[in-house]
């Protein structure tokens, strides 16, 4: 008897072959054997020995006729089903049917053994006392030499608990993913080779907002930790704040809490010898709305404390002036005075010398007043610095000057940007006048198209560039150093402009150890480029 394809062309052909070129090693008394079966024609094992091996085997069989009247079933399948092979024998097999398999079932098992095709599935079984189970069924048809099927050999497991588990898994699964989906957390857990394993849906959403990376690889880069490195060292995080800056939105502020555990490694590879693997459990919380809130505040006070800085500024920069523009009179009496007094050594009574030096020291008294009543300005503390944030705070609060002189802001900060250390109240002023600068320049000039564009970036040299382009009418060439003078300015002295903005910026950048320069660009406007060094 053969199962399918004629056994007898096959199994001689490869006999013959493995005889005429054994493998290396092979015993001779192997080779014999089949080279014996070979010449005789006989079968390789004996019937008998089949017959054992199906009574023993641990899977249920059945052979049946070609309308599925049981022939004959193994002790294995009376374990399974319930019933003796004198019971069951003539019967057929849908004695085993418990009904509730759909009938499509059993016409596509029909449709492949009419092919002479073996067909596998699970089926709804009912053993002898009534218990339902799930039966892993395959069915093959038996062919004779002239390849015409004359019977079908069953082969089933119950596979109920098996089926079971897998049930429960899945339920355990799906309970785990609702319970994960239904946290308003970003939750992900990722293998030693930062392979995410598990995540849920926001989590996903969040790396699609991201532009399609990580965000836990993202989040941890912008906090400076090597994946590797914390792996090694179990190093987590707890509560860590990271801000990304997409340049489309607002800021979005999130925290992060890390964790490492060991896991049991599932796989073949470790079957016999349990190893444990790594896993990250990342769980990211958006706090934008909790930071704008802090953020608002933060802003209120920061106006009221930049009015009262604009306010000494101010008086500073006034009482500076009147002192400039009195030194040079004075300086000149001075040299009046000095110049009588050696003319007239002799004399002993010279009512303009005595005049002089009268108008000399009460103009003195008036500039050390004017120096006295000076405000003093605040000690700045230096503190880590994120230029990003200074700048859309002084957006933020010259959004009213900006409305309503019709400027567009064109704001397109680098998503990523290490911090600087320096004064913030210091930087803050110095992104206000520039800033103010520009909107003075553009309001004044009657360009239809008003723009500022700003940007920052890290250059390759470990240089931070802020720029500034604004759309107005820019500065003539031969001024563009003498805007960095003090009490020079390209417009007069109208209002309250007294020419120091630029001077003072200057001051402030190099302070930080930086450098500011202006330069005009070809389309028109100006272009005021600062630069820090991290
Ligand atoms: P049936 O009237 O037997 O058949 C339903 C449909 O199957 C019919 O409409 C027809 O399209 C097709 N069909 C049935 N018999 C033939 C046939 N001889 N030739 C062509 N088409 C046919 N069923 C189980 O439920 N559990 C088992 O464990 C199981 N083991 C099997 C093992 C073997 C080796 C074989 C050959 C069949 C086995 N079957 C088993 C299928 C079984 O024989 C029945 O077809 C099935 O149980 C449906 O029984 P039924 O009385 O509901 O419908």
């Amino acid at each position: 008897m053969s199962v399918i394809e004629n056994k007898e062309t096959n199994l001689s052909s490869v006999l013959k072959q493995f005889v005429e070129a054994p493998p290396e090693n092979t015993p001779q008394e192997l080779i014999d054997h089949f080279a014996t079966a070979l010449k005789n024609n006989t079968d390789l094992v004996s019937p008998d020995l089949f017959y054992e091996v199906v009574e023993q085997s641990s899977i249920a069989i059945s052979i049946t006729d070609l309308k599925a009247h049981i022939l004959y079933v193994n002790p294995s399948f009376t374990k399974v089903t319930g019933y003796q092979l004198e019971e069951i024998i003539g019967r057929n097999e849908s004695v085993l049917s418990d009904k509730v398999t759909p009938a499509i079932v059993y016409k596509t098992l029909w449709g492949r053994l009419m092919q002479n095709k073996p067909w596998s599935g699970v089926l709804v079984n009912r053993k002898k006392d009534g218990t339902r189970y799930l039966a892993e069924l395959t069915i093959v048809p038996v062919v004779n030499k002239e390849g015409v099927c004359v019977n079908y050999l069953g082969l089933h497991r119950d596979v109920t608990d098996v089926n079971r588990l897998q049930n429960e898994i899945q339920n355990h699964e799906s309970l785990l993913r609702s319970v994960l989906d239904s946290v308003p957390v970003y939750i992900c857990l990722l293998d030693k080779d930062k392979k995410v394993i598990l995540s849920n849906d926001a989590y996903k959403g969040l790396g699609e907002e991201l532009g399609g990376i990580d965000p836990a690889i993202r989040f941890m880069e912008i906090m400076g930790m090597d994946f590797s490195t914390t792996m090694t060292s179990k190093t987590g995080l707890e509560k860590c704040e990271v801000s990304f800056d997409s340049g489309k939105e607002l800021t979005r502020w999130f925290t992060c809490t890390g964790s490492w555990f060991k896991e049991q490694d599932t796989s073949a590879d470790n079957f016999f010898e349990a190893r444990k693997e790594e896993y990250l459990l990342f769980v990211i919380s958006e706090i934008t709305e909790q930071k704008q809130r802090e953020e608002q505040m933060r802003m209120s006070a920061m106006r009221a404390l930049l009015a009262e800085e604009n306010l000494v500024q101010a008086s500073r920069e006034t009482l500076s002036g009147a002192i400039y523009q009195l030194q040079g009179p004075l300086n000149m009496v001075a040299a009046a005075t000095s110049m009588l007094e050696r003319r007239s050594k002799k004399k002993e009574n010279d009512s303009l010398l005595d005049v002089l030096k009268e108008a000399l020291a009460a103009g003195e008294e008036a500039v050390e007043t004017l120096r006295s009543c000076m405000p003093e300005q605040k000690v700045k503390e230096l503190t880590t610095v994120n230029i990003n944030q200074l700048i859309r705070e002084v957006l933020s609060i010259s959004t009213n000057r900006l409305l309503s002189t019709g400027i567009v802001v064109e704001w397109k900060p680098t998503p990523i940007l290490p911090s600087i250390h320096g004064s913030d109240i210091s930087l803050r002023q110095l992104f206000r006048n520039i800033i103010e600068n520009a909107i003075d320049a553009m309001d004044e000039s009657d360009i239809s198209t008003r723009e500022l564009r700003i940007n920052t970036r890290q250059t390759a040299n470990d240089v931070i560039e802020v720029s500034f382009e604004d759309t107005g009418p820019g500065i003539p060439e031969h001024l563009l150093i003498k805007v960095f003078e003090p009490f020079f300015s390209t417009r007069g002295h109208k209002g309250n402009r007294t020419g120091m903005g630029l001077a003072m910026a200057q001051q402030i950048v190099a302070e930080h150890g930086g450098t500011i320069l202006a330069e005009n660009i070809a389309e028109g406007g100006c272009r005021i480029i600062v630069r820090f060094r991290i």
